[in-house]
């Protein structure tokens, strides 16, 4: 009989067959921080994650081996800013331990910084995300400025957000006027799934919201409005092949509901954060990490997103990829680890810091936040 943990299910559907742990201590409505959980600690976390170098090896000797070690970054393309941990929904599987409980927000004056450091930075791209980063008060100002220096803006959106009150009825409207690429996450075509990883009324909300875009014009043939939507397996697996998922979205979303939208990216959980929590509850953490290592795709580790990413986290410090925010591994350099200290010359000759959490970025065909890499 297959294992689980051996299957990579090639549908969004399969993913039925894999049980949420009850675990009495994970109460979906409530980030890791609020249940003041250890792991809600990120040196928790990577204290555990180091753990398993013994057992399977260190990513940095996977990378020596590779000739990849130290990690360094190419030009810099993209700018991921994190807005803040709001949100409206608690998703079971969330990297950043996002929620309605989580307050923490960009003030104006590191928005700012960021603005100021964006011009010299030679980043053609800035990418939005949160929490929910429609929800930061200062969101459209933000997004106009970004506009006005021609910079390529993408929203990393729930979807729910933009019809959970009529202040984000605009929004989609508002995205086109700016010319904003839409990466929204919808982890499978069935409501079934989807609510299960994400709370009960979230796909029938997320239809709602992708239908209003695609009025809009987005994730529309020749309108030039970017819609891509993001899957992330619902278990300890890796996701099934990109491509072959991106047909089964398209058909099912458009003979089902209508809807459209233009690729489809696959991203690979990473074992931190409420993952991490899910894995343990489930008894699944060491057998995860075993796939990730085993899957190690050298041809995925010298793309990995970190190489051409800027992480910029609420208070203005910056990390290497937003994964290693929310472990709080900040970049290496003392002195210029904050967006008002930005220098991109400098910063380019650092070294990236990584760690165990790294094998999710390297298995199979790879992962980033513009899906696979491999
Ligand atoms: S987790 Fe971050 S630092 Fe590690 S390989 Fe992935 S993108 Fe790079």
């Amino acid at each position: 009989m297959a294992n689980e943990l051996t299957e990579y299910p090639q549908s969004c559907e399969s993913n039925k067959v894999l049980k949420s742990p009850k675990s009495p201590k994970s109460p979906k409505s409530k980030s890791l921080r609020s249940r003041q959980d250890r792991l809600s600690e990120a040196s928790n976390q990577v204290k555990l994650l180091n753990q398993s170098c013994s057992t399977f090896g260190s990513f940095k000797d996977k990378l020596k081996e590779d000739g990849h070690f130290p990690l360094k970054p190419k030009a810099l393309e993209i700018m991921q800013i994190n807005l803040g941990y709001m949100c409206n929904l608690t998703c079971e599987h969330c990297h950043v331990d996002a929620g309605p409980d989580r307050k923490e927000i960009m003030c104006h004056e590191v928005l700012e910084q960021c603005l100021a450091a964006i011009e010299i930075s030679g980043a053609k791209t800035v990418d939005l995300t949160g929490g929910a980063p429609e929800m930061h008060p200062e969101f459209c100002w933000f997004v106009s400025e970004l506009s006005k220096r021609n910079v390529h803006c993408i929203v990393r959106s729930n979807l729910t957000i933009l019809v959970s009150n009529k202040k984000y009825d605009k929004y989609p409207d508002f995205f086109k006027e700016n010319g904003v690429e839409v990466i929204a996450s919808l982890p499978c075509y069935t409501e079934q799934n989807t609510d299960k990883q994400r709370g009960d009324g979230v796909f029938s909300k997320s239809l709602e919201a992708l239908k209003k875009l695609n009025n809009a014009g987005y994730g529309q043939e020749g309108s030039g409005l970017k819609l891509n939507l993001v899957y992330n397996p619902g278990g300890p697996f890796l996701p099934g092949d990109q491509m072959g998922l991106e047909i089964d979205y398209k058909r099912e979303l458009l003979e089902n509901f209508g809807i459209t939208f233009n690729h489809l990216y696959t991203i690979t959980n990473m074992p931190i954060s409420r993952f991490l929590d899910y894995l343990l509850a489930c008894g699944k953490y060491e057998e995860y990490m075993q796939k990730l290592v085993e899957a190690y795709n050298p041809n995925a580790a010298s793309n990995v997103m970190c190489t051409n990413t800027l992480s910029v986290d609420w208070q203005g410090c910056l990390y290497d990829c937003d994964f290693n925010q929310m472990l709080d591994l900040k970049v290496a350099d003392k002195t210029r680890n904050h967006i008002r200290d930005f220098d991109p010359i400098k910063l380019n000759s650092r070294s990236i810091v990584i760690g165990q959490h790294c094998f999710g970025c390297t298995a199979g065909a790879g992962s980033s936040c513009q899906g696979t890499t491999a």
